[in-house]
């Protein structure tokens, strides 16, 4: 867990295009942001600066006291969950979650300690040995949502995660996000366009228009001052 401090940041892509103008937000240990906005609003720019995806223009990304501007991506302790998380379709779940760390020559029995505790809190236990062909679409958004969690990172991001989902598992997958957040309490970025989304999940709301902050409080605030 860890608190992220954004200091002024600005985006300019060539072309002259400033997609963020210059924002800050300092963001809790374990809390929930949701960042919303128009379409081109600087959302997902901002995310993935934060990812290290993007190279930030000006302004600087902390995440603890560190600073990650010039930091790797791979480096930055953070886990991304996106829209299409593709599975290996050939691994088993157990090896889907287990595959990363082992690629980074953790040891079999915290990777499996690992393993068997995301398994848990995402109550996918009983399915470690299917393939992901063998579960339904929830089971699987479940398992790329593990495959994020087993790193146990200081913070998530997460770039519309539920986007491609149909509306009665976007509503599963929201109370499942919600749920969670409070079993794990990390902190956690969120990009979305669906407002019933943003309002069940953030601690702050933050609301973008043009690369500027328009707002930024509970969602209650938010919502009540259109
Ligand atoms: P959102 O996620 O809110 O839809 P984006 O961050 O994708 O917004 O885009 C913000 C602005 O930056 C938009 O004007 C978009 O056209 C522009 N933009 C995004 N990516 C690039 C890029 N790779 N090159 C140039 N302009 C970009
Ligand atoms: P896996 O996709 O199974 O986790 P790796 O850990 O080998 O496989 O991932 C390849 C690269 O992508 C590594 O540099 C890793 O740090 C990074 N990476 C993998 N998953 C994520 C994630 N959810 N968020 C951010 N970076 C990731």
């Amino acid at each position: 867990m860890s608190t992220i401090t954004l200091d002024t940041i600005r985006k300019v892509y060539s072309g002259n295009v400033e997609a963020v103008k210059g924002v800050s937000i300092d963001i809790a240990d374990g809390e929930f942001i949701v960042l919303v906005g128009p379409s081109g609003c600087g959302k997902s720019t901002l995310l993935r600066m934060i990812a290290g995806l993007e190279d930030v223009t000006t302004g600087e990304i902390r995440i603890g006291d560190r600073l990650i501007n010039d930091v790797d991506p791979a480096d930055r302790d953070i886990a991304m969950v996106f829209q299409n998380y593709a599975l290996y379709p050939h691994m088993s779940v157990y090896n889907n979650l287990a595959y990363g760390l082992k690629n980074r020559g953790m040891d079999k029995a915290e990777i499996d300690r690992r393993v068997k505790e995301a398994a848990r809190i995402l109550e996918i236990g009983d399915y470690l040995d299917r393939k992901p062909r063998a579960l339904s679409g929830g089971q699987r958004q479940r398992v790329a949502m593990g495959r994020a969690i087993v790193r146990e990172p200081a913070a998530f991001l997460f770039d519309e995660p539920l986007s491609n989902l149909d509306a009665k598992l976007r509503v599963q997958m929201r109370v499942e996000i919600k749920r969670l957040q409070k079993a794990l309490k990390t902190t956690s970025v969120y990009v979305t366009h669906d407002q019933l989304e943003a309002m069940t999940l953030a601690d702050r709301l933050v609301v973008l228009n043009g690369g500027n902050i328009e707002q930024i409080g509970a969602p209650i605030e938010v919502y009540d001052n259109p």
